[in-house]
């Protein structure tokens, strides 16, 4: 049987994820012949990271990328990756072990009467390998945990307000609640006859004896809890009965929350704190209830903007809505569309599932960190482990247009594919990776030792770079060589079969106009799911943390990641974890590596042809991120500032730069080009994704974070789940891919 020709476009997470699964079966190449064309010089798309050879090795990056534990699917197909590579113990990384950490010590920064105030958050570690979780939870296990947090949080606050001398009870609003009260114990009688006699007693009791059920807001939520896990089998709350008494109950913890707490919001930041998360709690479990997601699915809450929707539940809009946790989780996904902080925009359906996922179903810690850069810990060893299988890799070639059959009478076949042919090489592949102390990775730039004299003296003369969208290669080259770049015309039947489509939704537009032309819901899904610019910095340090003032350490003695900070660079992470996988001079190097990253402000993208965009938009993001050190850092880092300046000897220079010059050995980036913007979930947008096999083109495999896969997010689990998606339809391997119905109606969530 003659094999199928696999052509593979783009090596990001999701494309890359789909060749390890369609050559997972050892026969693989009995039926496949597959091929990876990939521009530029490196796999890695939105998480690609480079080495500087000029800079220690320093590792720089697209910004900062850390995985959930809740990442199941992606923590298993890595798992796959190192198990099968199998790489000597005397290596750095050897296993996905020693290449992720668990991380549990997260900050968020808060707003509070013009002064910015910290909140250290240290989640708790949980035993276990995340590759073994599930996100295949049942609806009521997500109340539960809901549930189960308002619990924490009530506890706290009834014992933070007795502290603060306050009346706690809520009989002490009796009068004021007795006729909703009793109004709401008859129909929970009537409602419960038939229950568990536990519960049944306890709700029996409500009528007769208000107040002694009524007596602590703890008791209430100790109660909902217990009712909880003895309703367990009811996995999608189908019992009307259930959801009446858990509405009834938050409502009544609402009551006392708004009562007892509120004057008290300002001054105590642990109550403060504990009302946002249970007042958060108590408006997504009200929300979830009332819009019926239990049956119709999350999707279902799509056409809503998460904070309206919180809003519409309730929530309080200036301490809950506005908090930090919420922001930092509009932050988390770069929630802004275009770039413009005032416009916050992330569909409902998708975040509460995200962050009952993200708190739910996580092992280890919560979070967990690279142990080195994105392209080191993740592509490199994909690349080796495809290499060795006998994909085929071929790098510098730029895709230009994907072009539909015109002579077809019954299939809609994708019929070419255009490309640019970037570079000439001297021999026939290109050895995409250089060792830095002992592990493989990827360089910042090309290797141009490889390509031919002449064109990498051109690109390094002209400062070309290969990965750009508005790069003037094109007429660089032709001026020099007298003739064009070449291109490569891929076609169907002699050189591919299949085509999977792992470039970004953005690019749809440039790459597919042919494609979406005939094909609506393929336009809907290009023009419907959007995508944003982002920035980021970082910074080489002589300095520890704690020599800049900043002195959280929670007893893990972790480094923070600290989020909804101020505008732009919302988000800080410490990461001088990965200052020993750089190769500095041993009697001069930096003390600490600090990340800093958030969406870009860009409503307008030019024309290819204007090619200093991308510099123009480099220097905005130099411009803020001085901003930022001149102007923000103070209240996180006191120490690195002379009276109200910024001392610019706090950062690392190799070169012994003087001032502010040395932040210009330092990195920063714009990430403008399509295929970089970062995918997001605004309102409605999810109702366009479509599955990988979901165009009119029998032969093309869409991938990525912006097709439909239970997560629907710009993430690496969105990524891994849609490559995973991809290999399935067309190999049937991976079987199983967890979480991929939580948005249906009575999906498994
Ligand atoms: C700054 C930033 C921070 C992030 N942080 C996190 C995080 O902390 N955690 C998390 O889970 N997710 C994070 N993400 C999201 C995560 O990076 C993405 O979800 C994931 O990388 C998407 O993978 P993909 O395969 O869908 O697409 P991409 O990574 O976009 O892959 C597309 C591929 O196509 C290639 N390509 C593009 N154009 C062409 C062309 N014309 N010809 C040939 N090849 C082409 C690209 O080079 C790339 O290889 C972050 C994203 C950004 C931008």
């Amino acid at each position: 049987m003659a094999k199928e020709k696999i052509v593979i476009l783009g090596g990001g997470v999701a494309a890359m994820t789909s060749a390890v699964y369609l050559t997972e079966n050892e026969n693989w190449q009995e039926k496949y012949d597959i091929t990876v064309y990939q521009l530029g010089w490196r796999l890695g798309g939105k998480g690609a990271s480079g080495r500087n050879p000029y800079l220690g090795q320093r590792i720089e990056e697209h910004g900062l990328h850390v995985w959930f534990g809740a990442y199941v699917n992606s923590f298993r197909a890595i798992e796959t990756v190192y198990n099968q590579l199998n790489r000597p113990d005397n290596m750095p990384l050897s296993s996905w072990q020693e290449a992720f950490k668990p991380h549990s010590f997260v900050v968020l920064q808060e707003f509070i009467e013009n002064e910015w105030q910290t909140w250290p958050v240290d989640f708790p570690t949980i035993d276990g390998n995340p590759a073994d979780g599930t996100l295949d939870l049942h609806f009521w296990q997500l109340l539960e945990v809901l549930i189960a947090w308002l619990h924490k949080f009530i506890e706290t606050l009834e014992d933070e307000i007795e502290q603060a001398n306050k009346a706690t009870k809520l009989q002490t609003k009796k009068s004021r609640d007795r006729s909703l009260l009793q109004h709401l114990a008859t129909e929970i009688t009537d409602a419960f006859d038939d229950i568990e006699d536990e519960v049944s007693d306890f709700f029996n009791s409500a009528h007769n004896e208000l107040k002694e059920i009524w007596s602590s807001p703890k008791i209430l939520a100790t109660q909902l809890k217990h009712l909880l896990s003895l309703r367990s089998n009811d996995k999608n709350l189908q019992n009307p009965k259930d959801r009446l008494v858990v509405w009834y109950i938050v409502r009544k913890l609402k009551r006392w929350l708004n009562s007892e707490a509120i004057e008290l919001l300002d001054e105590n930041p642990t109550i403060r704190r504990a009302y946002i998360c249970a007042d958060l709690a108590i408006a997504m479990t009200t929300g979830l209830i009332k819009d019926k997601v239990f049956s119709k699915g999350f999707g279902s809450i799509n056409n809503i903007d998460f904070k309206d929707w919180l809003k519409k539940n309730g929530a309080n809009e200036k301490y809950s809505v506005e908090s930090a946790p919420v922001i930092g989780f509009y932050d988390l996904v770069f929630g802004y569309v275009d770039g413009d902080f005032s416009k916050g925009d992330v569909e409902a359906g998708v975040a509460s599932l995200a962050m009952l996922r993200l708190m739910l179903c996580y092992h280890g810690g919560v979070m967990w960190k690279m142990q080195a850069g994105m392209g080191d810990v993740i592509f490199s060893p994909i690349y080796e482990l495809l290499k060795h299988r006998g994909v085929k890799f071929e790098f510098f070639h730029q895709v230009e247009a994907l072009k539909p059959a015109t002579n077809s009478q019954t299939d809609n076949l994708i019929s070419e594919i255009v490309m640019t042919e970037q570079v000439s090489l001297k021999s026939n592949s290109y050895d995409p990776l250089v060792n830095v102390k002992g592990l493989p990775c990827w360089p910042s730039y090309p290797l141009f030792e490889q390509i031919e004299d002449a064109q990498a003296n051109l690109l390094q003369d002209n400062n070309i770079n290969l990965e750009s969208f508005w790069s003037d290669w094109p007429e660089v080259y032709e001026a020099k060589f007298g003739h064009t770049l070449p291109t490569k015309t891929l076609k169907q039947g002699q050189d591919f079969d299949k085509v999977i489509f792992g470039i970004s939704v953005a690019s749809i537009a440039h790459l597919c106009p042919e494609l979406i032309a005939l094909d609506d819901k393929f336009k809907q899904q290009a023009t419907q799911v959007k995508a944003v610019a982002t920035q980021a910095f970082q910074l080489w340090m002589n300095k520890t943390d704690e020599q800049l003032g900043f002195n959280y350490i929670p007893e893990s003695q972790e480094r923070p990641i600290l989020s909804s900070f101020s505008q732009p660079f919302d988000t800080w992470a410490a990461m001088s974890n990965l200052l020993d996988k750089e190769d500095w001079p041993l009697n001069n190097h930096p003390k600490n590596l600090a990340y800093f990253c958030s969406a870009y402000t860009c409503d307008d993208y030019p024309d290819k042809d204007v090619y200093d965009f991308p510099a123009q938009q480099k220097a905005i993001v130099k411009q803020n991120a001085l901003e930022k050190l001149n102007r923000e850092m103070q209240p996180l880092w006191p120490e690195a500032y002379h009276g109200d300046e910024f001392n610019w000897d706090v950062l690392y220079s190799a070169n012994n730069l003087q001032g502010e010059s040395r932040f210009d050995e330092q990195y920063w980036r714009v990430n403008v080009d399509p295929s970089e913007r970062y995918v997001l979930s605004v309102t409605n947008s999810s109702q366009y994704r479509l599955a990988t096999d979901g165009t009119i083109f029998n032969n093309l495999y869409i991938t990525g974070d912006w097709i439909k896969t239970g997560v629907n997010a710009g993430c690496v689990e969105a990524a891994v789940m849609a490559g995973m998606q991809t290999s399935r339809v067309i190999c049937g391997l991976p079987e199983k891919i967890s979480g991929e119905d939580g948005f249906e109606p009575d999906g498994a969530i």
